[in-house]
């Protein structure tokens, strides 16, 4: 990942994408259709073209994922049974839409930003380092212990209190505030 020199991608294939490394807003991934934050590619030409740094040609077609240890996860187009299915990432616990990687043993989905998330984030000038755990916490933000719909998400837990924990969908969301 540290070759950030132009890059090409198949549904952009008129311009070239180049690396913007500023921090500056949220965005929508092209290619996932999921949400990114700060460094992303974008089409050098300006048009409004933008996708994650693993969301792009040679894209990884397997990755281990260090809180699913167990699962194998395969780069798919499309989630299993899409269009019939309501598919959720079992990072974040929002919804598949586009680009996955999937886990046929388990049935687990991830986005590809989050099957590619680090394992630690700034968040309000907290450091947080994010959990698979399956006791039910009560979100500092939102205040419910469960995901979205009741899903079961990961959580960011504070490095300063050990304590303190988010939901993944809401450090995004004060993420994407503070962007
Ligand atoms: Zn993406
Ligand atoms: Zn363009
Ligand atoms: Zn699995
Ligand atoms: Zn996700
Ligand atoms: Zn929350």
């Amino acid at each position: 990942m540290a070759n950030h020199g132009d890059k090409e991608h198949e549904r952009h294939p008129q311009h070239k994408l180049s690396w913007d490394a500023s921090r500056n807003g949220g965005y929508t991934c092209a290619d996932c259709k999921f949400v990114g934050l700060g460094p992303r590619y974008r089409c050098k030409k300006g048009c409004n073209f933008q996708v994650h740094e693993c969301c792009v040609p040679p894209r990884p077609d397997s990755v281990a994922v260090p809180l699913f240890r167990d699962c194998r996860f395969k780069f798919l187009d499309l989630p299993p049974g899409a269009g019939v299915d309501h598919r959720f990432c079992d990072a974040c616990g929002t919804d598949v839409a586009g680009r996955v990687y999937h886990c046929f043993h388990c049935d687990r989905d991830m986005h590809p930003s989050c099957a590619c998330m680090k394992d630690d984030e700034v968040i309000g000038g907290v450091k947080y380092r994010l959990r698979d755990e399956g006791k039910k916490w009560e979100c500092v933000m939102c205040k419910m212990r469960l995901g979205l719909e009741g899903k079961r998400t990961w959580w960011y837990v504070s490095e300063e209190d050990g304590e303190s924990r988010l939901h993944v969908h809401c450090a995004i969301k004060l993420l994407l505030r503070d962007a």
